[in-house]
């Protein structure tokens, strides 16, 4: 049949495992270990009646824009809602990305901006993070789509404010996409750079800090007129009458968003001490996952023995492109943060390997 040839070319993005053993102790996706708000079951019970389920769901998720905006501080007009921020990417690269144009974002970072532009028919261009992960080498002037991921997956670093204004002021008129899948986890956001950055669009996720995954709900902040534009892109109700209820639950419950946040910055500190006694060279993480290398011996061997123990974490290879990424940066296991239990499976495990 007559499948784009750009689409038969891909390799396509692969999520990470997902064992079906009860007993697994998973650790790969970056999921938050504890379960959402207990707000957020009540809400989806109020919200499962036959007349709810019948009716199509509002279009732009009216409600939850209004909660997220006055939670964020930010102009509910501006927020976009998402099936996951994987459906919020896929409207920005439909919007700004013509066929043959380019997409860049750094090496290592988020696998899927590469699948993306193989989708679309554009060009895809990786750019370096410095050797200290603070900023970038360089960038492509000419790039309908430049995408941020901040802090950074799989190194779970961050670059500061005045590099991200001076990124997106070399960018503009193009747009530059601060992936804030993360930004919950460390301590400082671009929504702070919004008002006098107009070229900034940010990208969030309640996959993460808000523990709904399984939901699928991310959104986007970003100049009102902006978001007028990327609505007409979107699908018309790309949110389900159920998530919309769970999102806006979730986000109303700070308290408990605030509480399950400090119990995992504590296990991230804790993970991070005890690998690096292990001998694992660690980067300090601002996200719910931490990257760790060793200069002794290759990764791969471990993650496989944790595998065979049941101990799901991500193994990482990133091919250097043709511009590379920094220097032997390619090569690594990101494990996500998970309850202290888990870690101490995880340790005693890694203890009996190394
Ligand atoms: N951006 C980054 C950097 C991620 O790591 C992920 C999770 N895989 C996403 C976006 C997608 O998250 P969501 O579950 O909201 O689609």
């Amino acid at each position: 049949m007559t499948v784009r040839s750009n689409i038969c070319a891909m390799a396509g993005y692969v999520p990470g495992e997902q064992l079906n053993d009860p007993d697994i102790t998973k650790l790969n996706t970056n999921e938050n270990p504890y379960p959402p708000s207990p707000r957020v079951f009540e809400a989806i019970r109020t919200a499962l009646t036959p007349n709810s389920l019948r009716k199509y769901p509002q279009p732009l998720g009216d409600t939850f824009r209004k909660t997220a905006g006055r939670v964020l501080n930010v102009d509910p007009d501006g927020i976009l809602i998402g099936n996951g921020s994987d459906d919020i990417l896929t409207i920005l690269t439909r919007t700004f990305v013509p066929e043959g144009g380019l997409i860049a974002s750094p090496i290592p970072s988020y696998i899927l901006y590469r699948s993306l532009a193989e989708i679309q028919g554009a060009q895809f261009l990786s750019v370096r993070f410095s050797a200290d992960w603070r900023t970038l080498d360089s960038w492509a002037a000419q790039a309908n789509l430049t995408f941020l991921p901040n802090p950074n997956s799989p190194s779970g670093t961050i670059v500061d404010p005045e590099t991200v204004t001076r990124l997106a002021k070399a960018l503009a008129p193009a747009p530059l996409v601060l992936d804030e899948a993360y930004a919950d986890f460390t301590s400082w956001s671009g929504l702070e750079l919004l008002s006098s950055t107009p070229n900034l669009i940010i990208t969030r996720t309640l996959s993460k800090s808000y523990s709904l995954a399984g939901i699928r709900f991310g959104f986007a902040i970003a100049a009102p007129e902006l978001v007028r534009e990327l609505a007409k892109v979107k699908d018309s109700y790309n949110c389900d009458v159920l998530s919309l209820a769970a999102a806006t639950a979730a986000v109303e419950d700070q308290d408990y968003f605030h509480e399950v946040r400090a119990k995992i910055i504590a296990t991230r500190v804790r993970m991070t001490q005890e690998l690096t006694e292990l001998g694992f060279d660690v980067l300090p993480s601002h996200a719910n996952f931490v990257w760790c290398r060793r200069s002794d011996r290759p990764v791969k061997p471990i993650y496989e023995e944790l595998k065979r123990r049941k101990i799901l974490v991500r193994y990482m290879n990133y091919a250097a492109g043709p511009l590379g990424a920094p220097e032997g940066a390619y090569d690594g296991l990101r494990i996500s943060v998970g309850t202290d239990a888990e870690i101490d499976t995880l340790l005693s495990a890694l203890k009996a390997i190394l």
